[in-house]
């Protein structure tokens, strides 16, 4: 597979050599220039690890084999997305049934599979995955990677700004997890980790990998689930139907928009913002102008310069048709809390990611337009929020009650780059 990158498209790289890299030189990220055409109506009937070994079989073109690709999903994709009917018109994929409940347990855990090839065909022994994280990246990342051999994770997290519930998903793991509890806010455990990434020697002695949402294995599997909705909906239904996905840092999107460019039969794909809107802002104006990033419930979104938009960009820039496909719309809170309301009297517990997707799409459907909205966590996740917004108490599903229960490990340190250098090298 051919891998190019955005910024300085000289450097071209293998997929596994991506997911050792993460990210290419000058910044820019790594995207494949050709999309292979798929065979659409056999795949629909496959199931769901099976197709979607072929569907990252033919990304890789060869560099993996359909053999290996499927083996990696069957170790990845151990839990079900189903696509549950709200009502005649509107269906949720429901990709929060995983370790971690939320869809990027998708992406993560089939980069776990990605990089243990990538660090055997570099006959590498072992990386060390430094990640920041507010909440569900880290859980995702963490789980993903838990008891791998040869790989140490350690989690950067803002000390009391991770739900409780977050953090135990991440702290309680131990092993080759360590969580580190980073007195200051998220953008500066993103700059520790940032930090780590440029210093090069410490990089080279550690193999440091920071498993972030730009990580190329994270977002092509996550084009499988699109596919897996499509062999679940009603065949009258699927050429009608449009993807809703409540977006942040846009990869989630870019994996729909790769889906219906190799082939899947979608009527339009939709991303829903919250109030940080710079993409939809863009689409009217043509001005890309971040304002500072507001907290919103959708909190998993509030991100004002979404790092995935360049391989959206170049999608849409080279593909009239797709761009004709491709909307953005921003929510506000009060939709936002509607919405929950509105899906809740129609017999669906939802949280504040999803409505902002339903309340999209109620706004722009058509009369004969259906939508597949991206629930992409579980409301127990957000079960103060959601109980604020429904007046109704919200159950913990089992596995959320233990963990909850469980002692955790955290190491607390000041955002000081030097402390954290030591802590990498002394352990
Ligand atoms: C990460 C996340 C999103 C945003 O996905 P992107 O791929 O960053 O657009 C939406 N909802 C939840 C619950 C998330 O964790």
């Amino acid at each position: 597979m051919k891998l190019v990158n955005l910024v300085d498209p000289d450097q071209q790289v293998s997929f596994l050599q991506a997911v050792r890299i993460g990210l290419g030189r000058k910044q820019g990220l790594f995207f494949p220039e050709q999309w292979p055409q798929l065979p659409v109506a056999d795949l629909l009937k496959m199931p769901f690890v099976e197709r979607s070994g072929h569907i990252l079989a033919a990304l890789f073109d060869g560099e993996l084999s359909l053999t290996e690709t499927t083996a990696m999903v069957d170790h990845a994709f151990t839990f079900e997305a189903p696509v549950v009917a709200v009502n005649e018109r509107i269906s949720c994929l429901e990709l929060f049934h995983g370790p971690t409940l939320a869809f990027k347990d998708f992406g993560a855990r089939f980069m776990a599979q990605s990089l243990q090839k990538a660090n055997a065909a570099a006959q590498q022994t072992h990386s060390t995955i430094v990640t920041a994280t507010s909440g569900d990246t880290g859980a995702a990342v963490a789980d993903a990677f838990f008891q791998q051999p040869g790989v140490r994770v350690v989690v950067l997290y803002p000390e009391g700004k991770v739900s409780p519930l977050q953090a135990q998903l991440f702290t309680t793991l131990g092993e080759n997890v360590e969580a580190i509890a980073i007195k200051g806010d998220f953008d500066q455990c993103q700059a520790l980790v940032k930090q780590v990434l440029s210093d090069q020697p410490l990089c080279d002695q550690l193999h440091v990998n920071s498993a972030n949402s730009i990580n190329i294995s994270r977002l092509l599997a996550q084009v499988c689930y699109f596919f897996e909705a499509w062999a679940q909906l009603p065949e009258a239904q699927r050429e009608q139907t449009s993807i809703v996905v409540p977006s942040g840092n846009f990869g989630n999107v870019c994996a729909a928009l790769i889906a219906v460019k190799m082939g899947l039969p979608v009527r339009r794909v939709i991303a829903a913002t919250n109030s940080n809107d710079t993409v939809p802002r863009y689409l009217t104006s043509g001005q890309w102008q971040p304002n500072p990033t507001q907290a919103t419930l959708s909190n998993a979104m509030d991100i004002s310069a979404p790092n995935n938009w360049p391989r959206v960009a170049n999608l849409l820039e080279n593909d009239a048709k797709l761009r004709e496909k491709f909307t953005s719309i921003a929510v506000d809170e009060t939709q936002t809390c509607d919405a929950v309301r509105a899906m809740y009297r129609q017999g669906y517990l939802s949280e504040p990611h999803a409505a902002v997707a339903w309340s999209a799409f109620e706004r722009l459907a058509a009369a004969d337009e259906c939508g597949l909205i991206v629930g992409t966590a579980h409301p127990a996740k957000f079960a103060d929020r959601v109980e604020a917004i429904i007046e109704a108490p919200v159950a913990l599903p089992a596995r959320l009650q233990e963990v909850l229960e469980q002692p955790s490990k955290i190491t607390q340190m000041a955002a000081d780059y030097a402390q954290l250098k030591n802590f990498l090298l002394r352990n």
